[in-house]
């Protein structure tokens, strides 16, 4: 399969199940005694426009869902469907692509390439999907005009605040037009001013119909959510409506 036209998210993605389904996902690790049962039963269904946060202690299982929610890795048992592709069935090289062109990751640390650009750093989806470069720079062009940062495209990480760096890493998580976004921790490493203009961001995202899941500790980046899955001990314990997610059509 060439990857030269990212796809956009699957036209009937979430309209009669979610654009994410996850079914009886257990997760361990090791073996014998020292075995460890991060994930104990996980059924989640994310409908395609919801903003979700996932709250939970440390040691609760988050980086564990998270890696499995971002095909990073693939659960012990269970089922796990995104974007009607069924994560279970796929080698390395196709959850590499479904990694690609359905998500868009966002990190506490950023995750910048030190010495690219704020461009370049923002085209390097598309460059790894082989999409060419004029096509690539309009689109990561667009990316940063979506976070207000056209004009430090030629800057690098170093020379940018981290709330800037952080626009030009969810600028790289648009850029492929994903499916999911999917941030963990996002505003963990921001100040208080830097933390507002992210959630902001992510607000208008969530108002444009995009699907997010974030992961997150603090009770303030969760009210913003529509939803609030809390897990504890690898299962979920609550799940509550902050809002109701207004159809887009
Ligand atoms: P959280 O992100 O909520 O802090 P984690 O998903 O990191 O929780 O961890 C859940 C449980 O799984 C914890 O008990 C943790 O020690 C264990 N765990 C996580 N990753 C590994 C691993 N690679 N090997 C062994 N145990 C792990």
């Amino acid at each position: 399969m060439t990857n030269n036209e990212v796809l956009p998210a699957s036209p009937d993605a979430g309209n009669s199940t979610g654009v994410l389904e996850l079914r009886g996902i257990h997760q361990s690790y090791g073996t014998g005694d020292a075995q460890v049962h991060a994930l104990r039963g996980i059924d989640l269904s994310v409908a395609a426009g919801e903003y979700l946060a996932i709250m939970g202690p440390s040691g609760s299982g988050k980086s564990t869902l998270m890696n499995l929610l971002g095909c990073l890795d693939v659960a012990s048992s269970g089922t796990y469907s995104l974007a009607g592709n069924d994560v279970n069935d796929l080698d390395e090289k196709q959850l590499a692509q479904v990694r690609n062109r359905e998500i868009g990751f966002i990190f506490q640390s950023f995750n910048l390439v030190p010495r690219m650009t704020a461009l370049q750093n923002t085209e390097l989806p598309l460059a790894y999907g082989g999409v060419k470069y004029a096509e690539r720079k309009r689109r990561a062009l667009e990316a940063l005009a979506m976070v207000n940062l056209s004009h430090r495209a030629d800057h690098q990480p170093q020379q940018l605040s981290g709330g800037q760096q952080q626009r030009v890493a969810i600028a790289r998580a648009l850029v492929t037009n994903p499916t999911l976004i999917l941030a963990d921790e996002p505003t963990g490493n921001l100040d208080s001013e830097s933390t507002h203009e992210i959630l902001a961001i992510l607000d208008q995202l969530a108002a444009e119909g995009r699907t997010i899941v974030i992961i997150t500790h603090e009770e303030m980046v969760a009210e913003r959510a529509h939803r609030v899955v809390t897990i504890s001990d690898g299962l979920i314990i609550s799940d509550r409506l902050n809002r109701d997610l207004v159809p887009m059509n």
